[in-house]
């Protein structure tokens, strides 16, 4: 067989700078430090299973619609597939693909029992009602109905859904079945089977790999500024906590600008003009700021809590902070990580400091098997103790090798996926 054919992968690696072009070089430099060969190196870099799936809308006012939805197991070597659900107008398959990757590492740096994947519908939902997001919702359930369930793949709100599109997604998956089953997903709300501290675990995560990260250099949450790149369920709350926790919040931003004051803003009125549907930019208790700006502010700690590729080469330059801590998926690129690499800043990686939201999914899903319900205590101890286990191993592993704690997490995520693949072995 001519070399070209047998090694051509079944994914290309993405347009450059693509979400999907950095995931691919992020696992390239973990089978290098690991020493894998290129079949296994492919096999970790080719999603399992995928699905493309046309989801046709009947609007409200009778006219129709149609969009492309997916669905991607990237592993399943370690348990079910495991990821979010994200609607957006910018979605496509290899975007899906690399954050079904991203999330097969996760869930391996972790330890919670599960493979990766991620699904996406290519659907601006600010356009569209309630009524049509529940119908695009439970056509997308019903199309990927065969590949999904609480033993084959587990879905959880991600950018563009929340509680109530899992709850559909749940009812969907269960009104099929004949009978409820709400391990199918996480995230759900606590009516119909979510867990306590599942709405805010991925920001608690995000602080308490923060502070991990600080304590490793002596200092304190109380001693540091931040500025947050993102509003929405995750930068919100990453904003609250840390404020509880005595960080000066600088500066915050959703995708229409930001606002700072460098003595601090007044989280908890930020907070309120949001609820009460003021935008992040209008806030008056500080000055504006662009999502560029922001990036390059004179703070100790920055959180990019929005989309991906936002620290690019050049964003990377400009950045001050000492310390980044990736709550959002895949905020920097490989040239971006390569700049804040070489100017000595530190960055905690999104598959371990955004990982406090599958902890607590993977919580949720056991209380739902169990059909046994735990104290929001008992699940706060849980994740902090997941977390500090975590992030301990992975800077463990960078001193050790000497290698970067993107690298680490890295290294230790895929060598738990490439030991599980190896043990099972090949069928046939
Ligand atoms: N969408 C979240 C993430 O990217 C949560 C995934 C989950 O809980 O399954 O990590």
């Amino acid at each position: 067989m001519p070399d070209e054919v047998r090694t051509t992968p079944a994914t290309t690696p993405g347009a450059a700078g693509s979400a999907l072009d950095t995931a691919h070089a992020q696992l390239a430099s973990a089978v290098q430090i690991l020493g894998y060969d290129d079949g296994l190196h492919r096999m970790l870099a080719t999603p399992r299973r995928e699905m493309n799936v046309a989801i046709p809308l009947r609007r409200d006012d009778g006219s129709t619609e149609l969009f492309m939805g997916y669905r991607v197991q990237h592993n399943i070597s370690r348990g079910p597939g495991k990821g979010g659900l994200r609607y957006s107008a910018s979605v496509d398959v290899d975007e899906v693909r690399a954050l079904a990757m991203w999330m097969t590492w996760k869930c391996a740096v972790v330890d919670v029992p599960y493979g990766g994947a991620k699904g996406g519908v290519t659907i601006d939902p600010s356009r569209y009602s309630s009524t049509e997001l529940e119908r695009v919702t439970r056509r997308y359930t019903s199309e990927i109905m065969p590949i999904i369930g609480p033993e084959r793949d587990i879905m959880a709100p991600d950018i563009g859904t929340n509680e109530q599109t899992m709850a559909w997604v749940m009812d969907t998956y269960s009104v099929n079945m004949g009978y409820t089953i709400a391990a199918v997903t996480t995230g759900k709300p606590l009516a119909v089977g979510g867990s306590l501290g599942r709405a805010t675990a991925t920001s608690q995560g995000v602080v308490h790999a923060a502070a991990a990260a600080l304590a490793d250099a002596g200092v304190r949450l109380d001693e540091v500024s931040t500025a947050i790149q993102g509003f929405g369920k995750v930068g919100s709350h990453a904003a609250r906590l840390l404020h509880e926790a005595g960080t000066r919040v600088v500066a915050v931003s959703d995708e229409h600008g930001g606002v700072q004051a460098s003595d601090g803003l007044d989280v908890p009125a930020l907070l309120a003009h949001v609820a009460a549907g003021g935008a992040v930019a209008e806030f008056d208790g500080g000055t504006p700021v662009s999502n560029a700006e922001l990036l390059a502010l004179d703070v100790d700690v920055l959180i990019p809590a929005a989309v991906e590729g936002v620290l690019d080469a050049d964003a990377a330059g400009r950045v001050k902070a000492r310390w980044v801590v990736e709550a959002a998926n895949g905020p920097t690129t490989t040239e971006g990580d390569r700049v804040l690499a070489e100017r000595g800043i530190v960055v905690v990686p999104d598959i371990l400091a955004n990982a406090g939201g599958v902890i607590v999914s993977y919580f949720e899903w056991v209380q739902a098997n169990q059909a046994y319900w735990w104290t929001e205590q008992e699940i706060a101890e849980r994740l902090e103790l997941r977390m500090a286990a975590s992030y301990a191993a992975v800077s463990a592993v960078s001193r050790r090798e000497g290698i970067t704690l993107r690298d680490a997490a890295l290294v230790i995520g895929v060598r738990r996926v490439a030991e599980a693949h190896q043990i099972r072995g090949l069928y046939p």
